[in-house]
């Protein structure tokens, strides 16, 4: 039994009390009156009893009123009933756990608080750092033109080429910037409709074939996989597409392959885009998906992506509550792979994701 709980000490209060009581009645006895025998057995007892009632109703009074306090200066329901029989033993249990769940969330939100500001840090640093590489180059050209280059007919051309091209880096890094604030503000809910996965990765590939032929690599399906529909975001999974096949290129050898794959399996569609280019150490896998992370910083940038790619790609597929996967070999080459949800529909769909039959 624990000593320290309120009923028991009201218990050892009552009982010096009525010790207290039958020593004053044994002096009245003694001393003043003589009384019976009874008298003197009742009088401590009565005493005692009435004691322990009048503490205990007392005591749960004050704890209540002072509980109420506590629980409205922490924003907690209290919970307790006033109308109901608690003991005082109940509601400083209650009390205690409450304020003990009250803390622990505290704790979470803090360490929480703590860790967006230090995010909110690393974001503004990894923005600026990467902002100022364009702006400065623009800024350089500019510069170099009006100090006299401008008249030179060799190299006019070419500086405004270049600033141009620092301008588009500039965009893209914007664009994605908006993006990736959009995603996030719209609280990201995609709008599933079902449609055909081939078809959609046959026309990404198609607008890319153009960047890949730049470096002279094959972008393929693994094989004529015919309609195979999805409910999924059909822009959205587009973007995915793009930035996972856009990788494979900017960080594909030349000469190489890039190949998409499709798996079946249950109510799900498995969507692989490997390819044999420089690969990725296992140990960058956990900061991969972070927004502006590199694997390399100086060596085999892809000067003309925003860092934010894979961020996006990531938070799509959070929305669609599937993962982003990664398998990856140095100088061998990755796979990025995801599911998504098979539709029902399998037939011709319209736009909006209306069967048409
Ligand atoms: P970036 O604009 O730098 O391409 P991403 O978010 O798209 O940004 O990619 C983050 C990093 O992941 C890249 O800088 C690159 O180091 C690495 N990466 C992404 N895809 C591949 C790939 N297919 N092969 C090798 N490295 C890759």
């Amino acid at each position: 039994m624990k000593t320290n709980r309120p009923s028991i000490l009201i218990l050892y209060g009552s009982l010096i009390f009525s010790v207290i009581s039958f020593l004053l009645a044994a002096f009245i006895d003694f001393v003043i009156i003589p009384f019976s025998n009874a008298l003197l057995v009742l009088i401590p007892l009565i005493s005692g009893v009435v004691a322990y009632f009048i503490f205990y109703y007392l005591l749960k009074k004050f704890i209540n009123n002072r509980l109420s306090l506590i629980y409205r200066s922490i924003q907690v329901n209290n919970g307790i009933d006033s109308t109901k029989k608690t003991s005082i033993d109940e509601v400083l249990e209650k009390a205690e756990s409450d304020v003990n769940s009250w803390k622990e969330d505290r704790t979470i939100e803090i360490s929480k608080l703590k860790e967006q500001e230090q995010f909110r840090k690393e974001f503004l640093g990894n923005l600026a750092h990467e902002l100022k590489t364009p702006v400065f180059s623009i800024q350089g050209y500019i510069s170099t033109l009006l100090d006299g280059a401008l008249e030179d007919e060799n190299i006019n051309r070419s500086f405004l080429e270049r600033a141009n091209k620092a301008t588009d880096r500039m965009v893209g890094i914007l664009e994605d910037l908006d993006q990736i604030a959009k995603l996030e503000v719209e609280d990201l809910k995609p709008e599933l409709r079902s449609f055909d996965i081939s078809e959609l990765i046959k026309e990404i590939l198609e607008t890319l074939e153009l960047t890949a032929k730049q470096k002279n690599i094959v972008l393929a399906l693994k094989k004529d996989y015919g309609p195979i529909h999805v409910l999924a975001d059909r822009t959205k999974i587009g973007q995915v597409l793009t930035n996972l096949i856009n990788n494979s290129i900017a960080y594909g050898k030349e000469n190489g392959k890039t190949e998409i794959s499709l798996l079946l399996f249950e109510s799900l569609v498995t969507i692989e885009i490997s390819d044999n280019g420089i690969g990725i150490d296992p140990k960058h896998f956990p900061r991969l998906f972070e927004r502006f992370y590199r694997v390399e910083k100086s060596r085999n940038r892809n000067e003309g992506g925003s860092g934010l790619g894979l961020a996006i790609v990531k938070n799509i597929l959070d929305s669609h509550g599937q993962a982003i996967n990664v398998r990856s070999t140095v100088n061998v080459g990755s796979t990025f792979s995801f599911s998504l949800e098979k539709s029902k529909i399998s037939g011709p769909v319209s736009s909006r994701g209306i069967p048409l039959k």
